[in-house]
């Protein structure tokens, strides 16, 4: 089973390891920093052993690399890995980012459901089973957003159940919420949030999430 070194630190951005399995183009490692597509947050880029990641998945507990043709890699091999960190960190600022909208939401419009999010570089989005239209919300949520954005808060990420692989995080705010995510140290690395509502469907409702570089607290 790969150790997943990316919950442990996940402000790593080279590890040394090794091949632990080699089937074709796939391949598993024995420690990573690498995430594979799991909660709506996207895979990270990177290499293994200066070969290419094309797509990491993750199969059951496992995550399984494929790499660019011909890679030559055998069972026990020691690689370095190493990931895009600009892409990384930005996923992460906003993948809080929309954490806290999410919580946010869920505060004020106590009826309210999620039916979808996903994290990409550039933006969020999370998806709404609602109503009305979102956007009334918008002020309260950026002005309470603000606020825990500049009180730079902790925030506390660890195992529920280690051996099942659960995983929460916690900030003064809010009660522990269960994710599997890369989480930031502090709230105040986020950035500012601007929410954007988008393609409204009947009962449905979308907010885009970006962050900017103004970051009060860096
Ligand atoms: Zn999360």
């Amino acid at each position: 089973m790969t150790r997943k070194v990316f919950w442990e630190d996940p402000y790593l951005t080279e590890l040394e390891t090794h091949v632990t399995t080699v089937n074709g183009d796939d391949i598993t490692v024995g420690e990573t920093i690498f995430y594979a597509l799991a909660g709506g947050q996207e895979s990270d880029q990177g290499t293994i052993g200066n070969h290419r990641v094309l797509l990491a998945r993750k199969e059951g507990k496992e995550i399984v690399y494929t790499l660019e043709d011909g890679h030559g890699l055998k069972p026990g091999a020691q690689v370095r890995m190493t990931i895009d960190w600009e892409r990384r960190y930005k996923l992460m600022r906003l993948h809080f980012a929309a954490e806290i909208v999410l919580e946010l939401a869920y505060q004020h419009l106590h009826s309210i459901k999620k039916i979808g999010a996903h994290i990409a570089q550039d933006k969020a989005r999370i998806d709404f089973e609602w109503g009305e239209n979102i956007s009334k919300m918008f002020p309260v949520i950026q002005e309470e957003a603000r606020r825990i954005v500049e009180a730079n808060q902790e925030i506390i990420s660890a195992f529920s159940n280690e051996d099942a692989e659960e995983r929460y995080w916690e900030i003064g705010e809010f009660a522990r919420v269960p994710c599997g995510g890369t989480h930031l140290r502090r709230t105040g690395e986020i950035g500012e949030i601007e929410l954007k509502r988008k393609n409204p469907g009947k009962g449905k409702e979308r907010i885009e999430i970006t962050v900017s570089e103004n970051r009060p607290c860096s």
